[in-house]
């Protein structure tokens, strides 16, 4: 009798659990980091480019006081206090190659439209060459995933550059793209998304045209987040690849440390609304690297080192197992199933695309 009570409700216990998972559907936030060196993510502020005049206009002991340290894993904690402090011990962390740890690009041009490309169809097309390339002919997992029961209209995209609408084609994927100098145009916005509306055109262009200010993508994609409750979010920041190439290593330091701001606020707010808490998977990518020394400024394939990149994820079907220090090689065309396989779908594709990333799926639950 004893037994049997036992029994019987260890089974109540397992399927109410089960249903319980059943009901909670799996909510996504990808994020990226555009151009920013493996290098700077796992050793902090680099000292030749940190001491070098040319690439910096902040006066030493200010920029010393931000970033500078003895050790690279002071200064990498520095920079990034977020990544290091709380997500490094939560989440897991791929693309150091000082330990053997390698990731990166399968397209041969090392530059944002095909790496974005190969993001998000998982396949490095030999035809996307260029970043003015036309509207994308390849289909997209966010738009497989907002065509999904459960999931149409449920899919958000805020970025800082423009291309977007062209890489993740607008016009058939039909999924809510805000990039650029674009008004956000939504039937309710927030009156902070209708400030940032106006303050991105007030705002110098320090960028040129096409890319804005990453805060005010962050300001309007996370207004969103909490009014609209997506639950797949993709937010793009640009000011990494943008300083990087204007020469200005301080203000790229600003701008990691500034996303790192960003990601600890975002992950803040998932975990204190019960719509996100303990349900939601936090991605990090790069569309590409950059060069080593002199060549910082730039990347692409005649610059050795910007086919390296780096890529993290936390969230509760990932095993908090940190920094990898064991020696692996992931490639940025597993990266589109991986975001599927999160959601437990399987995006198909008519290309020979990369193999999901087990060792970040089905860890916790
Ligand atoms: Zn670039």
């Amino acid at each position: 009798m004893k037994k049997a009570l036992i029994f019987l409700l260890a089974a109540w216990c397992f399927s109410t659990s089960a249903w319980a998972q059943k009901t909670k559907a799996n909510k996504l936030v990808i994020v990226s980091f555009d151009g920013y060196r493996w290098k700077d993510v796992f050793r902090g502020a680099d000292s030749g480019l940190f001491n070098n005049k040319q690439y910096n206009t902040q006066k030493q002991p200010v920029r010393a006081e931000k970033y500078w340290a003895a050790t690279s894993k002071e200064r990498r904690e520095k920079l990034m206090p977020f990544f290091w402090g709380y997500f490094a011990k939560n989440g897991q962390i791929y693309g150091n190659r000082d330990l053997g740890n390698f990731v990166n690009v399968k397209n041969p041009y090392w530059f944002s439209y095909p790496g974005y490309n190969e993001i998000f169809t998982g396949y490095p097309d030999t035809l996307v060459n260029s970043n003015d390339f036309p509207p994308n002919p390849n289909v997209n997992v966010l738009e497989y995933i907002n065509k999904q029961p459960g999931y149409q209209g449920k899919v958000a995209v805020f970025t800082s550059w423009d291309a977007y609408y062209r890489i993740l084609n607008k016009e058939r994927s039909g999924l809510l793209i805000n990039s650029g100098y674009s008004d956000l145009d939504i039937p309710s916005l927030t009156p902070a998304q209708q400030a940032l509306n106006k303050a991105q055109h007030d705002l110098p262009k320090i960028f040129g045209d096409s890319e804005r200010y990453d805060a005010i993508t962050y300001g309007l994609a996370t207004d969103y987040l909490k009014q609209n409750h997506p639950n797949v979010l993709y937010l793009a920041f640009i000011e990494t690849d943008s300083f990087g190439h204007q020469g200005k290593y301080d203000y790229y330091l600003d701008a990691a440390h500034g996303n790192d701001e960003m990601l600890r606020k975002l992950w803040d707010y998932l975990q204190s609304d019960p719509y996100y808490k303990d349900q939601t998977t936090l991605m990090i990518v790069g569309d590409h690297g950059r060069g080593d020394d002199d060549l910082w400024r730039s990347h692409g394939r005649k610059v050795p080192h910007s086919d390296e990149i780096w890529f993290a994820v936390m969230g509760p079907q990932t095993k908090p197992l940190g920094e990898i220090s064991a020696p692996g090689q992931l490639w940025q065309n597993q990266y589109a199933q991986t975001i599927a396989s999160f959601l437990g779908l399987k995006f198909p594709s008519p290309h020979i695309i990369g193999e999901p990333i087990k060792q970040v799926l089905g860890g916790k639950r």
